[in-house]
């Protein structure tokens, strides 16, 4: 096996390593194996830290020898492995919604004692309309996460609610998490607390596991049942 992983969080602790690799061209030529990262055509690059301050390294695979029995799905498999990704993605959707209602209750509580101008600062109208709108933002994410889930207690979740859930989880963590930090002024913007961590860490969930624009190019697909190929005609005709 030949090739690079650049972006994995917290790569370089990996004892095993479920990668996708091509067997052949097309998504038909995509399939999975399992590496031991300690053996033979292995290493990791140059450490480094996303903005939540994770680590990744990048993954180098250098003629890294694959025994048959670490074969997880061979060429054919991808469009089962990436049916089991989305229950990864609904991890991804559940932790961006819980950071972002743990910013809202903070920012909440300390709006409801925090005073200015000789008043609690939840009693500026300004104020009121910025939870009114973390309220509504975070209800409908909430209801479209527990759909994707409880559809899916006879099998997989399904992608096209699983992209409308994580698409509306991520978007809502770290715009609600975003609000809070201004609702708390210094004191939201402060590592003393930890509503800008939820602001970090909900922003990279909207890149992680499945981009907001790829969600979105999911939806498109189900909006208008047909699948749009997002490769160049060219190389997809090459492949
Ligand atoms: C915090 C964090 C943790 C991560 N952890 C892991 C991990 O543990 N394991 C792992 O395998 N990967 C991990 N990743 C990598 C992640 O999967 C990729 O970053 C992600 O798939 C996007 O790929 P990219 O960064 O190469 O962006 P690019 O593919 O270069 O895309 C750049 C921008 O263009 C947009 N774009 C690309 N193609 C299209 C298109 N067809 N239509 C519309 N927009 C498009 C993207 O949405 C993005 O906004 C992590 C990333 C982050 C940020």
């Amino acid at each position: 096996m030949n090739g690079s992983k650049i972006f994995t969080t917290h790569s370089k602790y990996a004892e095993l390593m479920l990668v996708y690799v091509r067997f052949g061209p097309g998504v038909d030529g995509i399939g999975s194996v399992l590496v031991d990262t300690k053996g033979p055509g292995v290493r990791f690059g140059k450490p480094s830290r996303f903005m939540s301050d994770e680590e990744w390294v990048q993954t180098y695979f250098e003629n890294a020898f694959v025994p048959a029995d670490m074969v997880v799905l061979k060429e054919g498999g991808f469009k089962k492995q990436i049916a089991g990704f989305n229950v990864e993605r609904i991890g991804n959707t559940a932790r961006s919604l819980a950071l972002g209602r743990y910013a809202y209750d903070t920012a909440r509580a300390y709006a409801s004692t925090r005073e200015q101008f000789g008043r609690p600062l939840c009693e500026f109208q300004g104020l009121q309309w910025k939870f009114a709108d973390m309220a509504i933002k975070l209800e409908g994410a909430q209801l479209l996460l527990y759909r994707a889930a409880a559809n899916a207690d006879k099998g997989m979740p399904s992608a096209y609610e699983t992209a409308v859930a994580k698409a509306a989880c991520n978007q809502t963590g770290f715009e609600v998490a975003h609000e809070a930090v201004q609702i708390m002024g210094a004191a939201g913007y402060s590592k003393s607390s930890l509503v800008e961590y939820c602001m970090r860490r909900c922003r990279g969930w909207m890149i992680a596991g499945g981009s907001i624009e790829m969600l979105k190019n999911r939806i498109a697909e189900h909006v208008f049942d047909r699948r749009f190929d997002q490769r160049g005609r060219q190389q997809a005709a090459a492949e």
